[in-house]
């Protein structure tokens, strides 16, 4: 990346040289060529007024010749001040000399002169002028020769290299625009430099302008690109720091996290003991986004993100992905500390994040893995977290679970369930068992509730705990609902009895609103069942989240005739508060609390007061787990309407519970609790519910010792 960044420096530096070398040579040909331009008009504006003067010469020679030819020699003939040539003679040569005497000052100095008379070379007359004295270069006299030739009637050729250097010296070609073949034509040697000296000044002042203003204009471009690259340097900057971090937290991006992990276990080899990874989740993200909103949801993100900083300070921390962080514990050589680093971390979930004046309860579920030799590699690593951070997730939230290897073969379970799902999907391996609801009223069969059950082709039958919290995972469930829905409506159907109610569980997971109400109504339509025979057991879970949008659902399937109960009732967190946001049929007292009846004071009020609330809300009370008699007289003692449980019938087919059980079972205890049922529940119709029902229904027990007889249907 550096040797990169210097090598385009270089060039960059090499460039911008070259364009500069280059620039100089282009002010120093345009000095050149404006100079040479401006010399050969200077030159033939001074030649100019002289051009009649010199014609007359011309033509006194011209007449002299035909009067007397040369005899030995045609071509050019050189006349200097000393020397005299057949054709000019020295005081012609002067006389010429003096019609050119130019402005003084500025003149070109005649130093010679040549007659040219038709021959073929006039170069081959003035060899002293290039050759001996050095006074012209021979390329300048080939152009004279051609100027002789050309149309042209005065050309001036000042004489300069290839290379801009001027010589002292340059030619004035003249040849009247009328003469006649016979007419010589006339080279002139005349001196430049003093022309050449006056235009100096000009020059330099002409190329210093040239010059500033090419070099402003490179600099100003020069400018506009350092700035281009500027930008594109900081834009490139910007790539990279996207590319590497979370925007919303500002923390390293999952790609960052895998490459310094892989990085730090290649390193440390023998050491990687050392290395650790925490895998960190937001528990119910989701529920805080749909609540509070996408706003709200990304600063508890950044808070998140602050606090795992805080106390992670010295090791990697990275946002993955949404709510799910990791951290990379590079110099954490022992368990123990890293146990008290997740312990620090949940203790810093404690303090409430206020935003926006709400106050969001944080929870995070850690899970933690740490490599044990130097055959680990990033991925497994994960993974091991990832498991740990599943056990954490499902043994409660707000803790954190070290991976142990069972966990591999409690991930592999789960897989080969999750893919046996798909197959009792297809091949129709799942049935539905029914448990029997009685009234404690007078004991009749009111309904049952549809349990599924999966025969799997080798391991038997499947209980719903193992399978349904996977299918919820996975989010298969919903397609495993609708079948038990629409089942659970076609069995019901066709029962003989027409008076049975159904109750089927509708799990959070499978719960669409919008969707819902019309997977029921379909459910309905297809089996013809009447809807008051159909009821949908919720868990208060499906109202943590997004309230508005599933009470609205809920009230479209109530809306269908549809009696809706609330499961589970009193496991959650606040089962109460959701009573007041929708109108619940039935609420079902957890198995829970059923099984603690009669043990435990507090669970006899709890129970107490929640039938009481039931009766004042006009809404049905059933209780389920119901396993003793004990159980069975403290719920009637207490007023409860329906019971349901192993006592009464587990879960069957629907044959089997008709013909056995229409009406409570007898025979169970020498058939001597249902009357105290019956008398239990009587008595606690005539006076107030009682404090202590552990202590009525020892009383109660006692109190009735009146033979089995038939009960009234
Ligand atoms: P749940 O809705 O609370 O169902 C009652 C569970 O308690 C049933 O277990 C039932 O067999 C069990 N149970 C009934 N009486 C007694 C008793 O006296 N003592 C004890 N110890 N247990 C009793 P199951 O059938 O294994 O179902 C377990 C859970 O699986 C259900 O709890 C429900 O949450 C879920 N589930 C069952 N069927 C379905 C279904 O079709 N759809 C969905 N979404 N969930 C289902
Ligand atoms: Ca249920
Ligand atoms: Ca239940």
């Amino acid at each position: 990346m550096a040797s990169s960044l210097a090598k385009r420096n270089i060039v960059i530096f090499f460039i911008s040289m070259s364009l500069v070398l280059l620039l100089a040579l282009g002010v120093y040909a345009s000095n050149r060529l404006l100079t040479q331009w401006l010399l050969v008009r200077g030159l033939e504006q001074a030649f100019i007024p002289h051009k009649n003067d010199i014609r007359d010469i011309l033509q006194t020679l011209e007449e002299k010749r035909k009067r007397q030819p040369p005899a030995h020699l045609s071509g050019l003939r050189l006349s200097t001040p000393e020397t005299s040539s057949p054709h000019l003679r020295p005081d012609q040569f002067a006389r010429l000399k003096d019609s050119l005497q130019l402005n003084s000052g500025t003149s070109a100095v005649v130093d010679a002169a040549v007659v040219f008379t038709g021959a073929p070379d006039p170069v081959g007359g003035v060899p002293d002028w290039y050759e001996n004295n050095l006074l012209l270069s021979p390329d300048d006299l080939t152009k004279a020769r051609a100027a002789l030739t050309s149309n042209k009637a005065l050309t001036a050729i000042p004489d300069m290299t290839w290379y801009g250097r001027f010589g002292a010296h340059a030619i004035m070609v003249f040849r009247p625009e009328d003469a006649s073949e016979a007419m010589p034509g006339l080279l002139v040697l005349v001196t430049q430099s003093e022309l050449l000296t006056s235009l100096a000044q000009p020059m330099r002042s002409i190329t210093a302008a040239v010059g500033g203003l090419c070099l402003a204009s490179f600099v100003f471009a020069g400018i506009l690109l350092w700035m281009r690259f500027h930008d594109q340097v900081r834009t490139n900057r910007n790539i990279q720091y996207l590319a590497h971090h979370d925007t919303l937290t500002g923390l390293p991006n999952r790609a960052v996290f895998n490459a310094r992990l892989n990085e730090a276990l290649r390193l440390a080899q023998a050491k990687a003991s050392n290395i650790g990874v925490m895998l960190i989740d937001v528990d119910k993200f989701k529920e805080i986004n749909d609540t509070h909103g996408h706003g709200i949801g990304d600063v508890f993100l950044q808070i998140v993100g602050e606090r795992l900083t805080t106390v992670f300070a010295n090791h990697l921390v990275a946002r993955l992905s949404g709510d799910e962080f990791a951290v990379m514990l590079t110099t954490t050589s022992d368990t123990g500390r890293m146990t008290r680093l997740a312990t620090e971390m949940i203790a810093a979930t404690a303090a409430p994040c206020v935003i926006d004046g709400r106050e969001i309860k944080l929870s995070l579920s850690i899970g933690i893995a740490r490599a044990t030799d130097g055959s680990w590699r990033a991925t497994r690593l994960l993974h091991c977290a990832d498991l740990a951070l599943y056990r954490a997730k499902h043994s409660g939230r707000s803790t954190f679970s070290w991976y142990t290897p069972e966990l591999d073969a409690e991930a592999k379970k789960r897989k080969e369930i999750e893919n046996g799902l798909i197959k009792a999907l297809k091949f129709d391996q799942f049935h539905l068992a029914y448990q029997p609801q009685y009234s404690l009223k007078d004991g009749s069969l009111k309904g049952y509730e549809a349990l599924i059950r999966w025969e799997h082709p080798s391991k038997g039958t499947i209980r719903p705990d193992v399978f349904v919290p996977i299918a919820e995972d996975t989010g298969l469930i919903e397609e495993i609902g609708t079948w038990v829905l629409n089942r659970a409506c076609f069995e019901a159907a066709h029962w003989e009895n027409t008076e049975r109610r159904v109750a089927v569980n509708m799990s959070a997971a499978q719960f669409v609103a919008g969707e819902s109400h019309k997977r029921v109504a379909q459910a309905l339509q297809n089996s013809q069942l009447d809807p008051k025979r159909l009821e949908i057991e919720i868990t208060e879970s499906l109202l943590i989240s997004n309230t508005d949008a599933v009470i609205e659902t809920l009230r479209q399937i109530r809306d269908l005739g549809v009696s809706i109960a609330m499961d589970d009732f009193g496991t959650g967190y606040s089962s109460l508060s959701y009573l007041s946001l929708f109108p619940f049929d039935k609420i079902k007292i957890d198995k829970a609390f059923v099984q603690n009846l009669g043990k435990d004071a507090s669970t006899d009020a709890i129970v107490t007061s929640i039938v009481g609330l039931g009766r004042s809300l006009d809404v049905t009370i059933t209780a389920e787990g119901v396993e003793t008699e004990e159980q069975a007289i403290l719920l009637s003692a207490a007023g409860c309407d329906l019971v349901q449980g192993f006592m009464f019938g587990k879960p069957d087919t629907v044959e089997k519970h008709e013909a056995n059980f229409p009406v409570f079972p007898l025979n169970t205890s020498g058939g001597r609790w249902f009357p105290q049922i019956q008398a239990a529940r009587q008595s606690s119709q005539k006076t107030a519910l009682p404090p202590k029902l552990s202590q009525y229904a020892t009383r109660m027990t006692k109190a009735v010792d009146t033979p089995p007889s038939e009960p009234s249907a």
